[in-house]
């Protein structure tokens, strides 16, 4: 599976041809771990990507993009409503309070609900905007001080909080592993709490680590680079940087 990865980014970049190999190494995840392929659910990552590499993924067949900011997501997808078939945006980068209005309006899920000052912004955006997002809670199930996330010893406190407050809109639970050391001990975790918490989605596993989040029951991997190549560099490239 990382040698078709490693194949697919050797080539000319081709995004349908990407798509079409990360989707067929998804279901043989999927089929590996005993599981329905169609219990998994791709998240394109277009973070950095132009426009263009997002109408070629939509006429390729991909529904569910991924974006870390606000602010590029709008801009980005904002002109494709309407214009293109239906799809869905996640947001997955660190959510700043006073973006929480924006990010309402913009997104279809949040899957960075990480501390109480965000939920209380979110509330707010929601009454002002007259909807809410589907939201996931993102868990810093390394407890790494740099990371978003609630702390693991926070995670099960805050989650009953936001099923009280938010009820049927708090989806699952999102996690990005440590990038040192094995992530399936933290996949683990982040499964059993959600089941803890009668939750159904687990969005875990990126370009690298997809297949063992698979297999810990991931219902969404997020996939950026696998799809549309490197990122242009730069720090807030890295996952969680991303404000
Ligand atoms: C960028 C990003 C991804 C995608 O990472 P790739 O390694 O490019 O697949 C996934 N999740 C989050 C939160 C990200 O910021």
């Amino acid at each position: 599976m990382t040698s078709a990865l490693a194949q697919t980014s050797k080539r000319p970049h081709d995004i349908p041809t990407a798509l079409r190999d990360i989707r067929a190494a998804i279901a043989a995840a999927a089929i590996d771990a005993g599981r329905d392929p169609a219990a998994v659910t791709l998240v394109a990552v277009s973070k950095f990507h132009p426009a263009e590499a997002v109408k070629t993924a939509i006429a390729a067949g991909q529904t569910i993009f991924g974006e870390n900011r606000v602010q590029e997501a709008a801009a980005k997808f904002g002109p494709l409503r309407g214009s293109a078939p239906s799809f869905d945006l996640h947001l997955i980068g660190a959510l700043q309070t006073n973006k929480a209005r924006d990010a309402v309006r913009v997104a279809d899920v949040i899957e960075t609900l990480d501390r109480p000052r965000l939920a209380d912004a979110l509330a707010q955006a929601a009454e002002q905007e007259g909807r809410m997002p589907g939201l996931l809670v993102q868990v810093n199930v390394g407890d790494e001080p740099q990371k978003g996330g609630i702390s693991t010893a926070e995670a099960d406190g805050f989650i009953e909080a936001m099923q009280r407050r938010f009820g049927q809109q708090v989806l699952g639970l999102m996690c990005i592993p440590p990038a040192e050391g094995d992530p399936t001990p933290h996949f683990l975790w982040l499964r059993a709490c959600a089941a803890r918490h009668g939750l159904h989605q687990l969005s875990m596993g990126m370009s690298g680590d997809f297949a063992p989040a698979i297999a810990c029951g991931a219902t969404h991997v997020r996939i950026g680079t696998a799809i549309f190549g490197h990122r242009p560099a730069g720090p807030s490239g890295a996952p969680s940087q991303s404000l």
